[in-house]
């Protein structure tokens, strides 16, 4: 599946002049923005993970563009939040050496209705630069609650690990796993994937993501 050339700002939405390549997807003020406001620049703790980085602060103009890729259909900003995620990948290819790059699986449904898994275009998206395989592993539970429905940290944690179930096909056994994630709010979710990661096998998981949420 290509990624398509978007002609208006990710961010903002306004038209870009068409420069150089064309490939430009931000406006000049949203550049120096995300600079400035956007980059996250903590580090992540994962419990189980071996590391974990996120590229952008969800907050602002990136969480409203974050919502676009998800729920309006704004698949080509894939390349863009991908592009945000690659040096980060770039940077630790030499310590994590991964073998795979996985991603969090959405319902069956959402998948349906939306058509395309968001998480999965990220990681496609990044692992193709590096030449790394880029595959499915995990599977969503039909009808699990909600994490937003969830009364404290220990429910959203049972109910992350519940929601979440190995493709019978996922080969991880001993290899060192990418796992690719839009967006890190609590971290419950992303825990139960590596934690289940790690149960089928995976010798180390490394967690991606594109983005997380500001003060955690
Ligand atoms: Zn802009």
């Amino acid at each position: 599946m290509g990624i398509l050339f978007t002609k208006r700002c990710v961010l903002c939405g306004e038209m870009l002049p068409a420069i150089g390549t064309g490939k430009a997807m931000l406006c000049p003020d949203c550049a120096a923005e995300v600079r400035q406001r956007y980059r996250c620049t903590e580090a992540i703790r994962i419990p189980g993970a071996a590391d974990a980085a996120a590229a952008l602060y969800y907050t602002g103009k990136v969480r409203n563009a974050m919502q676009r890729f998800k729920f309006q259909h704004k698949q080509q900003y894939a390349a863009w939040f991908a592009a945000q995620m690659l040096p980060l990948l770039a940077e630790r290819l030499d310590t994590w050496r991964p073998d795979l790059v996985t991603y969090m699986p959405i319902g069956f449904l959402r998948l349906h209705e939306r058509g395309y898994n968001q998480a999965e275009l990220l990681a496609k998206a990044v692992a193709e630069p590096f030449t790394l395989p880029c595959r499915a592993t995990l599977r969503k539970r039909a009808f699990t609650p909600k994490q937003s429905t969830q009364k404290d940290a220990v429910a959203r944690q049972k109910n992350a690990e519940r929601a979440l179930l190995p493709l019978k096909s996922a080969e991880v056994r001993g290899k060192l796993v990418v796992l690719v994630d839009d967006i890190i709010t609590t971290g419950a979710t992303a825990a139960a994937a590596v934690k289940l990661l790690r149960d089928m096998g995976a010798a180390r998981v490394y967690v991606l993501a594109a983005a997380r949420t500001p003060g955690k």
